[in-house]
């Protein structure tokens, strides 16, 4: 019998099933030997830090160039150089007090307009890194943010990003995610707190808790750490799981000396108890 007939000859059902992506496997496997773990995360963290209620902060602009300014600096140094580039590029527009929430590490923005959107695009870019110098790694983000406000001239012909709250939210995040230097966590903190679609960010806060408890796995990338969470969290569990395991990891779950004793989630954190349910 030739090759091929003996192949069409293999009874049928005998095939071999495609092995599941990991996220499904890891989703899998977690439901069967450590049930309900993430619903009674979000519950010991919600009796230690209530539980947040979405609220916006700022247009989807702000919230983007705010959040770069962010990346691999301490809050309260971005919070200097987003209030740096709106007085060193006024718009004139109203000014609002904005309350940045819990699980915010800095101290507070003032209350001023978003910047002139058009002056920060087309000033020259040495003139940029100097205005937002004090936010850190100014070199790297001042050509980022000149690069979003040109991808939604050139694309909408406007700087405003609220039509991205009417995309479904993996398009949205396609989106940004398309610009240089725009990554999932940036892109998921936009899209989360401007319009409260169910994507995660996965900042070191979240991914060093999570992976001590067992949530995701210890390998797991900070890309894989963000689809694994939308496998694992409701929908409506996004903002809140976010938020709060972000607080937990600036006020208990410390990188260096987490203090087990007054942790509420600790009778189902694998990193003290290996064996943990
Ligand atoms: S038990 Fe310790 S390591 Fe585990 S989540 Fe709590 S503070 Fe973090």
């Amino acid at each position: 019998m030739s090759p091929a007939r003996r192949a069409s000859a293999r009874p049928v059902g005998r095939r071999k099933r495609a092995k599941p992506d990991p996220v499904t496997a890891w989703s899998r496997r977690l439901a069967r030997y450590r049930p309900n773990l993430a619903r009674d995360v979000l519950d010991g963290l919600a009796g230690a830090y209530g539980r947040p209620i979405w609220q916006r902060r700022l247009d989807p602009m702000s919230e983007l160039v705010l959040t770069i300014l962010t990346q691999n600096s301490a809050d309260v140094n971005a919070e200097k150089a987003f209030d740096a580039l709106r007085l060193a590029y006024p718009s004139g527009g109203e000014a609002s007090d904005t309350e940045l929430g819990a699980g915010w590490g800095g101290t507070g923005i003032a209350a001023l307009a978003p910047p002139d959107w058009a002056a920060v695009e087309f000033a020259p870019l040495d003139e940029l890194i100097d205005v937002i110098r004090p936010g850190g790694l100014a070199p790297q983000k001042a050509p980022r943010i000149q690069a979003c406000l040109r991808r939604a001239r050139e694309e909408r012909g406007e700087y405003s990003l609220e039509f991205l709250g009417d995309l479904p939210a993996l398009e949205a995040r396609a989106w940004l995610t398309a610009i240089d230097g725009i990554g999932r966590k940036t892109a998921s903190i936009v899209l989360l707190f401007c319009f409260g679609m169910p994507l995660m960010p996965v900042d070191r806060h979240v991914e060093r808790v999570s992976k001590r408890i067992g949530l995701i796995p210890p390998k797991a990338s900070a890309d894989d750490a963000h689809e694994l969470f939308l496998a694992l969290l409701e929908p409506d569990e996004m903002y809140e799981g976010h938020v709060n395991l972000i607080q937990h990891g600036r006020r208990i779950c410390h990188a260096r000396n987490p203090a087990h004793e007054i942790c509420p989630v600790a009778d189902r954190c694998r990193f003290i108890d290996p064996k943990a349910p």
